[in-house]
């Protein structure tokens, strides 16, 4: 076939060959196309992606969780459209926008108190850096120059960029390139699945806290903040545990002189049940990561908030130095923005949080019974999140050996059937778009069970 045939093609296959002639794909061992090829998405509609075979795949994992109304969603696409015909772009030093400014305005009306400042980059990993450098830059900014370091728990997840993987605690992402990364301290995750038989997830959080106290307070002059999931630490494998461990993280942090960062870049916007997952501790950080579901799963786009004390220790004449100088040159992309404003829109006109209640309770029923399966060895739910541990024992929560590779196996069986489903490792998990129906649930999770029987067959 011609050049221009196979580009003028709209053949599924074709695409598929030329994908792999030149597209080096995210998070993937190209080699693993060999036997399962990349699925060409010809388009896509409410929870569904459609390929050109007009074969449907439901998707579960609202495409690496970033939407949370549905693919093609009339209001955000309007919005989108409107924009183009107005502005695409322009640089937002210097010079601003009505979409950025507006943005900002909404995000500092819903974020928790406080938060009144707003700064744009655009993706998740670049906002994590920006709130290192921020934090880091701060106590520079306040004459408290040894206040370099940061804390992380294990198992935690910030992104793919050197600071961001370095504040990153696992192992299949971070091994290879622990010699570039910075020192970092490391707290105990307080991950409910390591819980004692008996023990709460509260009384266990709370257990767990413990050794971030002392962290804390042994190193405290030497620490710039600490960096969290809140409740839900997603790449990491789904751990989950009680607001009160970030009730009294941000206690501590107050006593100890160290910043918060909540990276709610995964959890927020309602997956964990509330708009931030902050909330359900009561607390305000000192600075909150967000990107994601923030454009509704349109366009890359993030935004660190900061509260007026962060503010201010940077502001200044020119000549003191002081200045926050990082950029992007996507920085709050108005594009991005008009899409993120119609995703606060629905927030603000629909019941989403009281809705997804109702969901949430539904995919709780129907996700039950397969906690009596006798390869799992959890299923626990945070909101809009559900994570099912796959184990080789359940008795004994003997692991299944990482080369079987058993979660990959169950995307392939899922993809088979009709569902996109990505386990991490073995943790077979659920984080569907909001505009999901009691019986897509239905589809959603008998297709899961069958995938996990015929994986671990
Ligand atoms: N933080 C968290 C909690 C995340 O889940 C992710 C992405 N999975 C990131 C940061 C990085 O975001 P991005 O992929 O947009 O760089």
């Amino acid at each position: 076939m011609s050049t221009a045939n196979r580009v003028a093609s709209r053949d599924g296959v074709t695409l598929v060959a030329r994908d792999l002639a030149h597209v080096w794909h995210p998070c993937t061992q190209m080699k693993d196309h060999e036997q399962l090829p990349p699925v060409p998405v010809r388009s896509a509609d409410g929870c569904w992606l459609e390929d050109y075979d007009g074969r449907r795949y439901l998707d579960a994992i609202s495409s690496w969780w970033v939407n949370l109304f549905g693919h093609r969603h009339p209001a955000i696409n309007a919005a989108v459209v409107a924009q183009l015909q107005q502005c695409e772009h322009v640089l937002l030093a210097g010079f601003t926008h009505e979409p950025a400014v507006a943005l900002a305005e909404e995000l500092a009306r819903i974020a928790p108190t406080g938060l009144t400042r707003c700064f744009f980059a655009d993706n998740g990993s670049a906002a994590v850096e920006v709130a290192l450098k921020m934090s880091f830059h701060y106590w520079q900014n306040r004459s408290l120059p040894r206040k370099r370091r940061f804390v992380a728990l294990s198992g935690s997840y910030h992104g793919e960029t050197l600071g961001a993987l370095a504040v990153g605690n696992v192992e299949l992402y971070r091994r290879v390139y622990a010699p570039l990364l910075m020192d970092v301290l490391t707290a105990p995750s307080p991950d409910c699945y390591e819980r004692e038989r008996g023990e709460s997830w509260a009384e266990h959080s709370r257990r767990r806290f413990e050794d971030m106290r002392a962290l804390l307070e042994r190193h405290a002059d030497e620490i710039a903040a600490v960096i969290v999931e809140p409740l839900v630490q997603c790449a990491g494998g789904m751990r989950m545990y009680d607001p009160v461990y970030l009730s009294l993280l941000r206690e501590a942090c107050d006593r100890c002189e160290v910043h918060l960062i909540a990276d709610e870049i995964a959890v927020g916007f309602g997956r964990t049940g509330t708009l931030f997952a902050c909330e359900q501790a009561g607390i305000t950080p000192d600075l909150l990561c967000l990107s994601k579901g923030l454009t509704g799963g349109y366009l890359p786009l993030s935004a660190v908030l900061a509260g007026e004390r962060i503010y201010e220790a940077f502001y200044a004449e020119y000549a003191a130095q002081r200045a926050f100088l990082h950029s992007h040159s996507y920085t709050g992309n108005p594009l991005a923005c008009a899409a993120a404003r119609a995703t606060l829109r629905l927030f603000a006109t629909t019941p989403v949080i009281e809705d997804n209640r109702r969901l949430a309770a539904h995919l709780a029923a129907r996700l039950a019974p397969l906690a009596g399966h006798p390869h799992v060895a959890e299923v626990r739910q945070t909101g809009m999140i559900a994570a099912v541990e796959l184990v080789r024992d359940r008795t004994t929560r003997a692991p299944w050996p990482g080369e079987e590779r058993r979660g990959w196996a169950v995307h392939r069986e899922a993809l088979a059937r009709g569902v996109l489903l990505r386990p991490l490792g073995e943790v077979v998990y659920f984080m569907p778009p909001y505009v999901i129906t009691e019986t897509q649930i239905d589809f959603m999770v008998d297709v899961a069970t069958a995938a996990i029987d015929a994986a671990c067959a």
